[in-house]
């Protein structure tokens, strides 16, 4: 090859190479070489691009009961600071989630376990923009066979890596303050949705978002004092448990 058939083709290569500029955020997940079907592991999710691949959806697991995100096991300590669909003329548009926050009020609640609604496949765990904080998305297989997500907003902490199962009541990071510009509290999500996808946290319309407290409730499906432990958390913690509760107990 020619000098100048090899500078030819460096000049191409260096135009192609400016044409098409590297992926803004690393890209991880089950299936790496298929970039389009990864999640990213950091950063704003590119909705173009980042959808569940056919090989994660079928590993979402089946969720047969939900549990409140926060306080005990029934909810209760916490209270719902903002509730979904209230209308916020400060940010323009309707809340999408439940602010639930713990009773003491402001950061009383700060550094508290966030917990696994239901039996889930982790599709999102990172902080894709200053206003959300650390956010935790996971995916459920309802028992309708609807498939829903849960979304974590603001977390102090992640305490699960994108890809994992977890098992209802497994503590999935910490309440926070999304780096301190509010004051400590769960912003928590449900969607009818089998996309990966952050969005804003108000819309005037509702996007596939479910109202959380009522959806949880509905699906519930487990009398109020049942505390009994998710199957799934057992097998993955089998020495832990879940954090919500005691380990399971032998028959009695
Ligand atoms: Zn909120």
């Amino acid at each position: 090859m020619s000098l100048a058939a090899v500078a030819a083709l460096l000049v191409g290569l260096l135009w192609r190479a400016g044409k098409h500029p590297a992926p803004p955020s690393e890209w991880v997940g089950l299936q790496e070489s298929d970039a389009p079907l990864a999640m990213p592991a950091s950063g704003e999710v590119d909705e173009r691009f980042a959808f569940l691949s056919a090989w994660q959806r079928a590993q979402i697991p089946r969720a047969g009961r939900f549990d409140p995100p926060m306080g005990t096991d029934h909810g209760g300590l916490t209270y719902n600071a903002q509730a979904f669909w209230d209308m916020n003329d400060g940010r323009g548009g309707r809340h999408l989630g439940d602010d639930l926050n713990g009773i003491g009020g402001m950061d009383t609640d700060l550094g508290d376990p966030v917990r696994a609604t239901a039996d889930g496949l982790v599709v999102y765990a990172a902080d894709p923009a200053p206003g959300w904080g650390n956010i935790v998305i996971l995916a459920h297989r309802a028992a309708d066979g609807r498939l829903l997500q849960s979304m974590y907003a603001h977390l102090d902490r992640i305490d699960v890596v994108p890809g994992a199962l977890i098992g209802r009541g497994m503590r999935l990071g910490a309440v926070g303050t999304a780096h301190g510009s509010y004051p400590a509290h769960l912003h928590f999500e449900m969607r009818a949705s089998d996309e990966l996808q952050i969005g804003g946290g108000y819309a005037l319309q509702p996007l596939g978002r479910l109202d959380p407290s009522a959806t949880v409730e509905s699906l519930r499906n487990a009398a109020d004092d049942d505390r009994s432990p998710s199957l799934l958390a057992c097998l993955l913690a089998p020495k832990a448990g879940p954090v919500s509760g005691a380990a399971p107990k032998a028959a009695e």
